[in-house]
């Protein structure tokens, strides 16, 4: 069943605030189930942080998000992505980290050529290995049902508290005392001490960091940090498998051209250079939306893709929220502490130790992280407020891949920069922008000596560039932190947790909601879900 907005003057049933990756999903739920839909984007291009766009001439980068892993087949199928274009293909090897000292290690998605590769550095941590990622994928599994569901209701009461109770032992059927303890240690300990504890090489441990922590506050040694092992091991892609890792053919944009496409087949009207000014509340509920140039839109719900900071500090006005609601969001930790460097280059990249044999799809990604304690101290000196001399980037030279992405002679490499601060000692990104364009370059040279050379054009993203250009609080990749204090039944806030907010007929459908950031497309999928129920429930 599709509908579309036909009467001038009469409200659309929902109107969603930005087109990210989850607003799209939501508008493609919503339009499918029937509603009349329209998505207003504020920039001139649909997708938000999951975007392809040309940063020099017939060059074409994934200039935010780069590397599609946790995106739900559900989604995926529902929404009938490849049926609109999206091609994945897995990234093999997922991962590979270049040491200073000449040799490189890589992580392959056949388990077996990976614990071969490990064994020629330690054959005890090869063996370890498998237990290990046997425990976690075990974990992994307990966790993934409440990706696309609402996280538990913990201040549920008779009947509803004691079919949430069940709903909660089901999930966790068959999990033994002692997994329950691993699984506590994961959602609170550090990643560093769960690898110290296991493992004896100092390249085993930092494969795994080179995996982990992307986004979050915190060093390997930081409480919380070991929950990313779990996260990245719940299913992705489009055969749901544990721990993929995806190269998007065409860039992360063919994922949102693709929920754009399938979204407006449902029905749903996108527009795009419509930044919304706020969201209209009349008699304490939600009624529309008022575009930055005066345009009334009425709507008899608003979904908010933009982040929690964003939807109720600055679009909604102060009196139609409660204040101690208010502060709780003004109090979710964001503050981004990380950059992207965008760079076209004349020449591969060749770097040192790779080995002769390795395709062209197999060179096309590498970190440069030589250890935990070098990416502590990035940490620490970043919270400091000061950019790292020495800093932690992880490069995909996506060309590689998908050779359309850059015409005959030129390489597109995105470069994510882990840990630089949102809030500087001194001075500003504006002065320090290029600063830090010169460290990362600096630092792929040591690795890759032909880089610095090649360099034809150069895009450096600062947390500030983030927040001012792709609408991101502070800078935060994921719509606030993904600490263990602001997930669940805790994303956004306490009290919550479940797409709806204080104000009737306003819903948060972003990476700011359970279960938080990545492009997974599972908060707009929740949070349309959550609104459909409502709207029948309303309609009943
Ligand atoms: C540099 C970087 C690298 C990343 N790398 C990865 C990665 O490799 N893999 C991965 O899975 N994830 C990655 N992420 C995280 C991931 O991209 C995000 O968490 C995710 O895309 C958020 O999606 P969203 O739809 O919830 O929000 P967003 O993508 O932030 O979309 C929100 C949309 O709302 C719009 N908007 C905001 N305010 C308004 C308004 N007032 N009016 C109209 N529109 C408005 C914005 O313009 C934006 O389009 C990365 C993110 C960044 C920034």
């Amino acid at each position: 069943m599709t509908k579309s907005h036909t009467r001038p003057g009469e409200p659309w049933d929902a109107i969603v605030v930005g087109a990210g990756h989850n607003g799209l999903t939501a508008a493609a739920y919503l339009a499918k189930a029937g509603l009349s839909t329209l998505v207003l984007e504020r920039r001139s291009i649909v997708g938000g942080a999951c975007v392809t766009e040309e940063i020099a001439p017939g060059c074409r980068a994934s200039t935010t998000s780069y590397i599609a892993s946790m995106l739900r087949p559900e989604v995926i199928r529902d929404l009938d992505l490849p049926g609109h274009g999206l091609r994945m293909v897995p990234c093999d090897p997922a991962l590979l980290v270049p040491f200073p000292d000449g040799s490189v290690a890589p992580w392959w998605s056949d388990r077996s050529r990976t614990v071969e590769e490990l064994s020629k550095l330690s054959c005890a941590d090869a063996r370890t290995f498998v237990r290990v990622d046997d425990e976690l994928k075990r974990l992994a599994r307990y966790l993934q049902p409440f990706f696309l569901e609402p996280p538990p209701d913990v201040g549920a009461r008779g009947l509803a508290g004691l079919l949430e109770a069940l709903r909660l032992r089901k999930k966790f059927r068959g999990i033994s005392g002692g997994e329950i303890g691993r699984m506590v240690s994961f959602l609170t300990g550090s990643l560093g001490d769960f690898l110290d504890r296991n493992y004896e090489c100092e390249k085993v441990k930092t494969l795994f960091l080179a995996n982990n922590v992307y986004g979050k506050h915190g060093g390997p040694y930081s409480p919380g940090t070991a929950l990313g092992l779990l996260f990245h091991l719940l299913s992705g892609g489009e055969h749901g498998l544990q721990g993929f890792f995806g190269h998007v053919l065409g860039g992360m944009g063919a994922i949102t051209q693709a929920m754009a496409a399938a979204a407006k087949e449902f029905g749903a009207e996108i527009r795009t250079g419509a930044p919304v000014a706020r969201i209209a509340v009349r008699d304490g509920r939600a009624r529309g939306v008022v575009l930055e140039n005066g345009e009334e839109i009425a709507g008899r719900v608003v979904v908010s893709n933009a982040d929690p900071k964003r939807t109720f500090l600055s679009l909604v006005e102060a009196s139609a929220l409660p204040e101690e609601f208010r502060r709780a969001v003004a109090g979710i930790k964001m503050d981004g502490p990380c950059a992207k460097v965008n760079l076209v280059l004349s020449e591969e990249p060749r770097v040192k130790g790779m080995p002769p044999d390795f395709t062209r799809s197999q060179r096309s990604l590498f970190t440069l992280v030589p250890s935990l304690e070098f990416a502590e101290r990035c940490y620490n000196i970043a919270r400091q407020g000061e950019i790292p001399e020495e800093l932690w980037v992880d490069c995909v030279v996506a060309s590689n891949v998908d050779p359309t992405l850059a015409p005959e002679g030129r390489h597109v490499m995105t470069c994510f920069v882990q840990y630089v601060p949102y809030r500087l000692k001194q001075g500003s990104w504006d002065e320090n922008r290029e600063l830090l364009g010169d460290r990362v370059v600096r630092k792929i040279g040591e690795y890759a000596p032909n880089v610095p050379g090649a360099v034809v054009a150069r895009q450096v993203l600062t947390p500030l560039d983030l927040e001012r250009t792709y609408g991101l609080t502070e800078g935060n990749i994921f719509h606030g932190d993904l600490s263990l204090e602001q997930l669940f039944f805790l994303r956004p806030v306490a009290g919550w947790a479940r797409y709806r907010t204080p104000l009737l007929g306003l819903y948060l459908c972003g990476a700011g909601a359970h279960p938080g950031g990545g492009v997974t497309g599972a908060p707009g999928h929740n949070a349309a879900r959550q609104l459909l129920r409502d709207w029948r429930r309303s309609a009943a």
